[in-house]
């Protein structure tokens, strides 16, 4: 899962509130426009590349944690898009509502969504009983046979509720089935169960016998 078709923006400024995405802060006001929407995909596209897949195409050293020095990443990203600056990489990762990144003091990286080999070390572990992994019917019935396993991926993305598994699901399929992850359990018995923000945990792999039960959804009008 990293259910990312949502329409990309253009970054505004409120004077108030900050950076925002869309036409109008929540405060109302209309802000001045500080980065197109197609820049705003440019940009994003390349620095979830680097920080979830490619830091060695860029020469960019990264730890196990996944984390980068934020102006190598600048550096490296101008190198790309000349308009590019720390300034707008700032706005783009402050203005994320799916937190897709997590910058603190010079250092950066994603938060979920990595093919790199990360640890992810100092992620808290999961404290849901249960969580959801939204997928197709055929799809289902193998995962239950053999568990869920991470395609292209470091780790296995599980939604903490059913809404936002089904959410991930709808973009792939018209039919979707939830299947209900036993976390509490897994994690008694051992499996790593971290959670990457307060919607997205991520597991090395899910055995099928944590797989209580598959819920079919029907198709939305
Ligand atoms: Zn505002």
């Amino acid at each position: 899962m990293s259910g990312e078709s949502n329409k990309v923006e253009d970054i505004r400024l409120c004077p108030i509130h900050g950076y925002y995405r869309g036409e109008k802060c929540n405060c109302g006001y209309t802000g001045e426009i500080i980065l197109k929407s197609f820049k705003v995909e440019k940009l994003g596209r390349l620095v979830s590349g680097i920080l979830r897949h490619f830091p060695d195409k860029f020469g960019i050293e990264m730890d196990e944690d996944g984390w980068v020095n934020f102006n190598d990443l600048v550096r490296a990203v101008k190198r790309k898009y000349k308009w590019a600056n720390q300034w707008l990489l700032k706005a783009m990762i402050y203005s994320d509502a799916k937190g897709r990144y997590e910058l603190k003091g010079d250092k950066i990286r994603a938060k979920y969504g990595h093919s790199v080999k990360v640890k992810l070390s100092d992620y808290p572990i999961c404290n849901k009983e249960v969580l959801y992994y939204g997928t197709g019917e055929e799809e289902a019935q193998r995962l239950i046979e053999i568990g869920i396993k991470p395609v292209n991926q470091t780790f296995v993305h599980l939604s903490t509720t059913k809404e936002k598994s089904e959410e991930v699901a709808r973009l792939r399929t018209d039919e979707p089935i939830i299947l209900e992850v036993d976390a509490k359990s897994a994690i008694r018995d051992g499996i790593r169960i971290i959670m990457a923000n307060d919607y997205i945990a991520l597991a090395e792999e899910i055995p099928p016998k944590y797989i209580l039960k598959m819920v079919k959804l029907g198709q939305k009008n």
